[in-house]
């Protein structure tokens, strides 16, 4: 469907003008809000970088997944010489998450939490049973290099997916044929790099632009809204030449009649980054032509309109003069453009978590059962507290009626420890009964809320009880996150970004 234009910015108009009549915030949706790990005045914020592969860009994952593992089988096919009858293998997009860990060495995939437990795994399309997941201890994960490799973009999905169905394809469904693990993961990894190198998978998607890429409808004013304040914007992007022209123009040409085409929109336009070395390299910023031809190099300024190819950030902050900390990037890599940027620079950080907004919509809809489970929580948690007491007092009141065998007691005493036993064990056997009923609730309840996000590893942000290994990266690295850029647009440009005050365990019982 083409978008009729100006329409996103007389919407926002129109908005201004309902919240004048009202004077009321209006209700934002959790899965439209901004969420703060570390403080972000945005007033002292004087420039804006946008990564565009899945932050400007948001790909339809499940066409694009069908895309990856259509080009990526076929090259397996041709190129490392797989049977053919591995290309009826067909794509299930709800298979993987980001921040799964591929273990080369077993042939499972498992979700991890933060303090490095696995808490679920799947060997080909078979979830691996609780006790064969004991021999992963922390000490393993943490010290086996090589041996682990983490889905951290959503690009990186149907290499998860074809890991488990090509495991499950020959040792299910073919006889059980042996499988080299390292050797799959391997080939599998170098196929998929190909398609993307080879531009197959960017040919068919900039065949059919709507097919693969959502245009957002708010991305144009929540641009101009950032212009309008002073913020300087720029694109930095690993994608080439042809491609970031080809995908912006689709995104943000004939938007707004203030800007004649999508380069308006940016102070500076950087292309083939390759972050995360752009961080810590030295290349230079190579000028290019309006064809993609290198023309020169970017010697005392970074012009605007023109596109660049390369570059590093102690070039780029020669060029612009834009000030480290005064800089925020927003891009969805959490190792190329989040860790990367925050550990070399002082880049403040936000992360694009397209993926969050359906999680937030899944928990909106089952919030009820997600209540009970909090109550739940907290009920188990009293009613352990309380068993601890009873089993104690019981072991206290025996040791007393013992003790009375060597030193008597007097009488009144030892009738009262001695009625306080049935009582106790009373209490105690009801609270045991209590206890095993709520495990058995939340388990069920617990699986129900697992399988409303996805049916094979539940949340992304959760590992059982825990945050996931996925969530500990984003609260450690990025300052804040979302779901799309044009979340911006509920904000002020000028917006104090708050965190929540930090709790201890100890502050939070009070
Ligand atoms: P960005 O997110 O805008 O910086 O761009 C990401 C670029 O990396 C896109 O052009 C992707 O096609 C490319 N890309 C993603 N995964 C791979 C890979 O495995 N090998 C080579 N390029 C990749
Ligand atoms: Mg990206």
């Amino acid at each position: 469907m083409t978008q009729s234009p100006h329409l996103t910015y007389d919407h926002d108009l129109d908005l201004l003008l309902e919240n004048l009549e009202t004077g009321q915030r209006p209700h934002l949706a959790r899965s439209h809000q901004v969420f703060v790990n570390r403080d972000v005045h945005m007033d002292q914020i004087d420039a804006i970088g946008f990564d565009m592969d899945y932050t400007l860009a948001l790909y339809r994952q499940e066409a694009l997944d069908a895309l990856s593992v259509e080009k990526t089988l076929e090259r397996l096919v041709k190129v490392k010489n797989y049977a053919p009858s591995i290309l009826s293998i067909k794509p299930n997009p709800s298979f993987a998450i980001r921040g799964l860990v591929i273990d080369k060495e077993e042939g499972n995939i498992l979700k991890i939490d933060a303090d490095r437990r696995v808490v679920k795994a799947f060997h080909g399309f078979k979830e691996v049973a609780q006790v064969d997941r004991h021999g992963y201890t922390r000490a393993t994960l943490r010290s086996t290099k090589g041996r682990y490799h983490l889905i951290d973009t959503l690009f990186a999905l149907p290499e998860a997916f074809l890991y488990a169905a090509l495991i499950d394809h020959f040792e299910e469904q073919h006889g059980g044929l042996p499988v080299s693990y390292l050797q799959l993961f391997d080939d599998i990894r170098a196929c998929i790099d190909l398609a993307h190198r080879d531009n197959s998978l960017k040919d068919a998607i900039m065949a059919d632009l709507d097919g693969y890429i959502h245009r957002d409808p708010n991305l144009a004013a929540t641009l101009h809204r950032l212009r309008s304040a002073g913020k300087r914007l720029f694109l930095m992007t690993n994608s080439r030449w042809r491609y970031t022209e080809c995908v912006m123009r689709h995104l943000l040409d004939n938007q707004l009649d203030d800007y004649p085409s999508w380069r308006h929109y940016f102070d500076a336009i950087i292309t083939a980054a390759t972050k995360p070395t752009f961080f810590t390299g030295r290349r230079p910023f190579l000028k290019l032509d309006d064809q993609g031809i290198i023309v020169g190099q970017a010697t005392d300024t970074l012009e605007r309109g023109v596109f660049y190819q390369g570059g590093n950030l102690a070039d780029f902050e020669r060029l612009t003069g834009w000030g480290t900390e005064r800089v925020l990037y927003v891009g969805d890599h959490i190792y190329g453009d989040i860790l990367k940027s925050k550990k070399t620079s002082s880049w403040r950080s936000c992360m694009l978590v397209q993926e969050m907004a359906a999680e937030l919509r899944h928990a909106h809809d089952i919030q009820p059962q997600l209540t009970r489970s909090h109550e739940l929580e907290a009920e188990l948690h009293r009613v352990n507290q309380q068993l601890h007491y009873e089993h104690h007092t019981l072991q206290r009141l025996n040791i007393a009626l013992e003790e009375h065998n060597t030193t008597p007691l007097p009488q009144n005493t030892l009738k009262t420890l001695q009625n306080a036993i049935p009582t106790t064990r009373h209490r105690r056997d009801n609270l045991t009964r209590r206890r095993k009923e709520i495990v058995r609730v939340l388990l069920e309840l617990d699986r129900t809320i697992e399988a409303h996000f996805n049916p094979y590893w539940g949340q992304i942000f959760k590992a059982s009880n825990e945050h996931s290994i996925f969530a500990s990266q984003v609260s450690l690295y990025a300052d804040l996150y979302t779901s799309a850029v044009s979340n911006f647009l509920a904000y002020s440009p000028i917006q104090y970004f708050r965190a929540p005050k930090p709790l201890m365990p100890h502050e939070l019982a009070l």
